[in-house]
C-alpha cells in the first residue's frame, strides 16, 4: 500500500521556510537578531538537541538532576522536532535497525528521504503512540514528558518559545523608550533570526546528521551500518558528525574519539560533570577496536 503523504506536515516545512526567508528583507534585520541566531546554534543545537534529547535522554550516556534534564528536553522541545518521548523512540529505533529497511530515515532509499522525505509519511508502524510505546517507555513514566506527549503540547511549547522571542525584542525596545513601532520592528526581527530561522538552521543541520553522515566521511570503525564520520556535520552539529564513532558505541557520552575530533557537546557534558551537574557519565569502551 503507498505511503499517505501527510500534507499537514508539508504544509508546515514550507510556510516555516517561508518565513525563515523574510530573513532576507531588509525590514526584518536586527544585529542582535544575527547574534541569537549564532547562539541558538548552540543553545538548541548542541544543548537541546545533541545533550539533551540524543545523549541524555535517548542513550542515557550521562545522568542529571531532574530539573536539569527537563530544561533541556524543552529546549530540546524549542527545536520543533518531535517531543522527546517520539524524538527517542525514532532514535533508537535508528539504532536498533541502522541501514536495513526498519530504518526510520535511512539513506539506502535516498538522499533526500533520509533527510526530510520519512518526516512527510508516517507509516502504521511508525505512529507516535506504537514508537513510544515499543522504545520510550522509561520517557514517559515521568508525568511532564508524558504531558508534552500529549494533544501535541510539544508543538504548543515550541510555538510558545518564538512568540517569547518577539515578546522579549518588543518590550524591552519598549522599556529603553523606543516608539510602538520601533519596538514591533525590533522583536519582529528577533522572532524571524532567533525563532524561526534558528530553528530551520537547526532542523537542516540534525537531518544531515541522517542523510550525511550515512553517505559521506571516513570510518574509525567497520560497524554494521553506513555510518561516516564527517567533519563538516560535525561542526555545525556540536560533534554529531561524529557518527561512525556514537555507531560504534551508542552508550558513550563522548563522541569525539580522536584528539582532532572537536566535540562541544562533550565538552559541555565535561564541564557539567566538574560543576556537579552530570555523574555516571559514559566514555568510550576500552573494548572498541579501530580498523
Ligand atoms: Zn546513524
Ligand atoms: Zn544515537
Amino acid at each position: 500500500m503507498p505511503l499517505k503523504l501527510k500534507t499537514d506536515a508539508l504544509l508546515g516545512f514550507v510556510l516555516i521556510h517561508l518565513i525563515a526567508a523574510l530573513a532576507f528583507v531588509p525590514w526584518f534585520f536586527s544585529w542582535t537578531g544575527v547574534v541569537l541566531l549564532v547562539a541558538g546554534i548552540y543553545v538548541f543545537g548542541v544543548l537541546g538537541i545533541s545533550v539533551g534529547y540524543h545523549r541524555l535522554l535517548t542513550h542515557r550516556a550521562f545522568v542529571s538532576p531532574r530539573w536539569l534534564e527537563r530544561v533541556f528536553a524543552v529546549i530540546g522541545t524549542c527545536c520543533m522536532q518531535f517531543s522527546p518521548a517520539f524524538w527517542v523512540a525514532v532514535h533508537r529505533r535508528h539504532h536498533h535497525f541502522a541501514d536495513e529497511e526498519k530504518d526510520p530515515h535511512s539513506p539506502i532509499k535516498s538522499f533526500l528521504w533520509a533527510h526530510f522525505g520519512w518526516l512527510l509519511v508516517r507509516p502504521p508502524d511508525m505512529k507516535p503512540a506504537v514508537m513510544t510505546d515499543r522504545y520510550a517507555r522509561d520517557i514517559l513514566r515521568d508525568p511532564f514528558y508524558a504531558w508534552l506527549e500529549r494533544h501535541k503540547n510539544w508543538i504548543k511549547v515550541a510555538i510558545a518559545c518564538w512568540v517569547a522571542y518577539f515578546a522579549a525584542g518588543f518590550l524591552s525596545a519598549l522599556a529603553m523608550g523606543e516608539d510602538v513601532a520601533t519596538a514591533f520592528q525590533f522583536g519582529a526581527s528577533l522572532f524571524i533570526w532567533g525563532g524561526v530561522l534558528r530553528t530551520v538552521v537547526v532542523w537542516h543541520t540534525t537531518w544531515s546528521v541522517n542523510s550525511v553522515t550515512h553517505m559521506w566521511g571516513y570510518r574509525n570503525y567497520s560497524t554494521p551500518d553506513d555510518s561516516r564520520n564527517n567533519w563538516i556535520v560535525g561542526l555545525l552539529t556540536g560533534g554529531e558528525g561524529w557518527h561512525n564513532n556514537h555507531h560504534a558505541d551508542p552508550s558513550s557520552a563522548r563522541f569525539g574519539h580522536r584528539w582532532w575530533e572537536f566535540d562541544p557537546g562533550w565538552l559541555t557534558i565535561r564541564a557539567m560533570q566538574r560543576l556537579g551537574l552530570a555523574s555516571k557519565v559514559s566514555l568510550p569502551s576500552a573494548s572498541l577496536k579501530a580498523r
